[in-house]
């Protein structure tokens, strides 16, 4: 195919407006944009020293805080009644103050024969958020949401269309990850062979629900340290965990130094600054050559294979010669670094744009592999229930549902 008289669809709203600043160009949103009252402070904000002094504040032997981690890590308990380990005297002072509700469920969803359930939580100021818990042949994958809304306007997502509510903090995005843990061990979620009866909870975390998670840098890394933490956390493998960032190259270095080998992708969705500006507002600030040696940095420290996001667009990105020209740039890299993850867009509200045909999705991947690219379609969950990949969006009924909830 010629590279000559293909159509360059840019990205266009219909149904609604993108937002724009004071110079009209798109809205990046990288503070809440009035001050809120601060989520209730809970034990998985702190580090295991900071829990020790805040019980002994409390009048409590250190300890006590190591008892209460295992209740809410290992076993999911929040109930002072089941903590029969600690004195009665305190008890409910103790858990009030350090274990307060922080996610009240207000609807859960359910598809692929029970295999994904799709939450929408609640929090203490009225923000929801949501994430999806899924099933796979061996490991249990739970896409958690970092921001309620986010900043970053990228015109193909959902979630980008309402702006940033706020910040999550570090328990928030935690207490998803016990809740759901809680479900699955309640015998809530479905697909467990009969006969099976392994505990299971949730192996592998996605960075990939509502938000931009390098854009709330430091309660994220509290939140991934706590699910890495073997003795007082939730002890889970960090290569299980990957962080999926839109490109913010001053926030990947930082990761790089934090020397912990989460699983690192990066949402490129376009291999030139010409799209890649219209895609992703944030390429106004960091263009595709500096993320990528962000990326490849980020490899050779941690030596984890980094993945790229590229959402195939009708054509908008799909062009042969773009899956020619990204593996250009990422060979030009090194070899061995980066595998290519394209995800045919999933539909949003109003959106004009299209997932790429089957045969245009086949010869993308086609010339990567080629090219020596691993690259593989990913798999999408959840798009029965809104559930999928930039379709996590707070709507008008959830908002409805949600006064209904306490
Ligand atoms: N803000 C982070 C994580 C959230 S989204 C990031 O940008 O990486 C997780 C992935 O879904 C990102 O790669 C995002 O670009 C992609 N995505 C967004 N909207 C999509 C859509 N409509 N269809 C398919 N993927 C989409």
């Amino acid at each position: 195919m010629s590279t000559t008289g293909i159509r360059q669809v840019k990205p266009k709203a219909e149904g609604w407006q993108q937002r724009k600043d004071a110079e009209g160009r798109p809205l990046l949103q990288f503070a809440a944009p009035r001050r809120v009252t601060k989520p209730p402070q809970h034990l998985a904000d702190l580090t295991p020293e900071e829990r020790v002094a805040k019980a002994k504040e409390l009048g409590l032997p250190g300890f006590r805080a190591k008892q209460l981690a295992k209740h809410y890590f290992e076993h999911f308990t929040r109930d002072p009644e089941r903590m029969t380990d600690l004195p009665k005297d305190g008890r409910e002072e103790l858990v009030a103050s350090m274990l307060p509700n922080l996610l009240t469920e207000v609807r859960r969803l359910q598809t692929d024969g029970g295999d994904t359930i799709k939450f929408l939580w609640k929090l203490h100021d009225g923000a929801l958020v949501e994430s999806v818990l899924m099933r796979y042949p061996g490991r249990i994958t739970l896409c958690v949401s970092s921001q309620a809304g986010c900043g970053m306007n990228c015109p193909f997502c959902a979630t980008g269309q309402n702006g940033l509510t706020r910040n999550m903090s570090a328990a928030e995005i935690v207490d998803q990850v016990v809740r759901a843990n809680e479900v699955i061990a309640n015998g809530e979620l479905g697909g467990k062979r009969d006969g099976d009866n392994s505990a299971e909870r949730v192996s592998n975390i996605v960075f990939m629900g509502m938000g931009e998670p390098l854009a709330n840098y430091k309660r994220v890394m509290q939140a991934v340290r706590t699910m890495i933490d073997k003795q007082q956390g939730l002890g889970m493998s960090a290569r299980g965990i990957t962080v999926s960032t839109v490109g913010l190259a001053p926030a990947i270095r930082k990761l790089t130094d934090e020397d912990i080998p989460v699983t690192f992708a990066l949402s490129l969705h376009a291999p030139d600054d010409e799209l890649r500006d219209e895609m992703i507002p944030v390429n106004s600030r960091w263009k595709v050559d500096e993320v990528l040696d962000a990326a490849r940095a980020y490899f050779d420290k941690t030596g984890r294979r980094v993945s790229i996001e590229y959402a195939l667009i009708k054509d908008m990105n799909d062009h042969p010669w773009r899956a020619d020209l990204l593996a250009e740039k990422l060979n030009a890299r090194g070899r061995g670094w980066v595998h290519v993850n394209p995800i045919p867009l999933n539909p949003t509200p109003g959106s004009v744009w299209d997932a790429s045909p089957i045969a245009a999705q086949r010869e993308f991947v086609r010339r990567l592999n080629d090219a020596g690219i691993p690259t593989t379609i990913r798999d999408t969950r959840g798009k029965e229930i809104d559930g999928a990949c930039g379709q996590l969006v707070v709507t008008e009924e959830d908002e409805r549902a949600s006064a209904d909830v306490a």
